[in-house]
């Protein structure tokens, strides 16, 4: 072959291959653009905000392997460990690959007490620090996975149907998640008792979605940021319970200034120096 051929197959061939990386890379990027921008991934706890955690995170699996082997998970009778909640994302599964997630309604968080999934992470994508309470103990109750929302067309406690599985199901239940008796005005006889999850407490585990009888769930868990809303910070909030016992807490506290110490109206007419 001449030479003139030989280079212009070379060049033909470098054309391609840089074609083809290229086109590889756009559909990639196109992918991993993709996947980034799936707000519908639930990560284990502690994790950092989404955007942070795909940067932090280094895919090692060290949360998922200590999931998996977590003593709860270990079946008695072959010793060996059951399929865990943390997967890590696999081709086809539209996570980012090598990313831990789970799926609550196949296998929820169990909300393990030392949480073996978190002092593991060497990249700080799990973030302990989020996980400590007062007592700077770790504490799964800080976990703040998502949020369960509960479709109200589809439970059918809201139908009127005696049903409580979700509640009895929550480990964090009265608080995370209560039943609210409600009257049914329309037979004037019966009562609807209406699970409500409360956002400060929830914890996203997902044991209710799991729980849900209904053939698909009607309560599940959503991420944070897709399932919370956000007034902005020109809405300026009203009197609340917090405001109450900040009242009560004041109550027999000592005052500290003189004029604090008048009744209104002595407080109002008082002069004062300034
Ligand atoms: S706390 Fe949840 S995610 Fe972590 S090890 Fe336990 S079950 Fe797995
Ligand atoms: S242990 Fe941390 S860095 Fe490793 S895969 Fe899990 S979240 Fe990512
Ligand atoms: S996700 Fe469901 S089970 Fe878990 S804390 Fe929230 S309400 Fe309870």
């Amino acid at each position: 072959m001449a030479d003139s051929d030989n280079r212009r197959k070379f060049m033909a061939q470098t054309v391609q291959s840089v074609g083809l990386a290229a086109l590889g890379g756009l559909l990639w990027s196109g992918y991993a653009d993709a996947v980034k921008a799936s707000p519908l991934v639930l990560r284990p706890p502690g994790a950092l905000e989404e955007e942070s955690f795909l940067t932090a995170c280094i895919k090692c699996g060290l949360c998922g392997e200590a999931c998996r082997n977590r003593e709860t998970n270990i079946d008695k009778e072959t010793g060996l460990p059951r399929e865990s909640t943390i997967k890590m994302a696999k081709g086809g599964d539209h996570r980012l690959i090598g990313t831990p997630y789970f799926i609550p309604r196949q296998i929820p968080c169990y909300m393990c007490e030392d949480i073996p999934c978190v002092p593991v992470c060497p990249s700080g994508a799990l973030d302990m620090a989020s996980l400590l309470n007062e007592q700077k103990e770790l504490d799964i109750n800080k976990a703040s996975m998502g949020l369960a929302i509960v479709h109200k067309e589809s439970c059918i406690a809201y139908w009127g149907i005696q049903c409580d599985a979700c509640y009895r199901a929550c480990p964090v239940m009265d608080e995370a998640i209560t039943l609210e008796y409600q009257k049914n005005d329309r037979t004037g006889k019966h009562a609807y008792l209406l699970p409500v999850v409360h956002d400060k407490a929830c914890t996203g585990c997902g044991m209710c979605e799991q729980a849900c009888v209904t053939e698909k769930a009607a309560i599940f868990v959503l991420p944070n940021e897709v399932a919370k809303g956000k007034p902005g910070d020109h809405y300026v909030k009203g009197w609340d319970k917090e405001d109450q016992q900040r009242v009560k807490d004041a109550q027999g506290l000592e005052t500290t200034t003189e004029r604090s110490k008048l009744d209104s109206t002595e407080y109002l007419n008082a002069e004062v120096e300034y």
